[in-house]
């Protein structure tokens, strides 16, 4: 399969998509970023990779974090995780509050904001900083050791967070929270604001196609059971409401961010992370989406 080729083929035919998503400017920081910017990297298991465009431009990771959260939750709850936070997708936007009431505070899924809050709520309860164990992860699954989070990003996100502060208050009424409020959504901001480029997520995205190991390390970071839970998680609910089109077109687990980013994984084979800033109408990268559903055509592998 002639990835190279491939992978030039789609930036050459994305350019007109790239000027018709909307950036994020709910986050102002995030508002600022050029949306005619377009990464994509792909990595095998034994280490070779393809990478077009802004292929190792660091970019906000923002709900793509959620993903290593919840790897780091499961590691550390196991299947007690599913008491804290469901596993059905939504179908709601990824900051609703609405289910919340109706069903005790307790959010559908780790993929969403109410969910994910949970998550970094058994983080903070674990580590003296969340944050920091999440970039120092990150850096372990990537091997980049410079990653870190945007201080600018996370005090944007901190000063518009009133959304996210009401989901952590009223889940902490229901005493779905175990800490402070303001210490959850805190490291939430920061670890939302952790920058990487696509080629440092599709390397720290290989463990999910290898069984859970991390192929160049042998790190296990879970078995291979839970592994193939949480790729499951990621194709029903890694795409916020859109996870049902996003599996028609793709065919691939991923998990998406407002800043643009979307990693995916062909189990066995290869993960990639494509970038592009300007998003669709439910915050997943507009071309990002072209580019994995044309990946998926072209090479003919998807999980299908
Ligand atoms: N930090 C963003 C928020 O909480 C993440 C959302 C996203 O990427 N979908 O709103």
């Amino acid at each position: 399969m002639d990835y190279a080729h491939i992978l030039q083929r789609i930036h050459r035919d994305i350019a007109p998509l790239l000027t018709q998503g909307r950036v994020a400017d709910y986050i102002p920081e995030l508002g600022k970023v050029p949306a005619t910017h377009f990464g994509m990297a792909l990595v095998f298991a034994d280490g070779r990779s393809h990478c077009v465009g802004d292929a190792a431009v660091p970019f906000s990771i923002q709900s793509i974090s959620k993903l290593f959260a919840c790897t780091l939750a499961f590691q550390l709850l196991g299947e007690d995780l599913w008491q804290r936070v469901g596993r059905e997708p939504s179908g709601n936007a990824f900051n609703s509050l609405v289910q919340l009431e109706y069903e005790q505070g307790k959010p559908r899924n780790p993929f969403i904001n109410a969910g994910a809050l949970v998550v970094t709520d058994v983080l903070c309860s674990r580590f003296v900083q969340a944050e920091t164990a999440m970039v120092q992860f990150l850096r372990r699954l990537s091997g980049n050791p410079a990653i870190d989070y945007d201080p600018r990003v996370a005090q944007s996100e901190r000063e518009h967070a009133d959304r996210n502060r009401a989901m952590a208050y009223f889940m902490k009424d229901f005493g779905r929270l175990e800490m402070p409020v303001d210490k959850v959504i805190d490291a939430y901001c920061r670890q939302c604001a952790i920058t990487m480029s696509c080629e440092d997520l599709a390397r720290a995205a290989l463990f999910l196609a290898h069984g859970g190991v991390v192929p160049w390390s042998g790190e296990r970071v879970l078995d291979a059971s839970p592994t193939k839970r949480l790729s499951a998680l990621m194709l029903t609910c890694g795409t916020y409401d859109a996870a049902g089109d996003f599996v028609y077109r793709v065919g691939l687990p991923a998990k998406s961010g407002v800043g643009g980013g979307i990693v995916a994984v062909l189990p066995g084979r290869w993960a990639v992370c494509v970038w592009s800033p300007g998003l669709d109408h439910s915050g997943n990268s507009l071309a990002g989406v072209q580019a994995l559903e044309w990946l998926t055509t072209l090479s003919g592998h998807s999980i299908f």
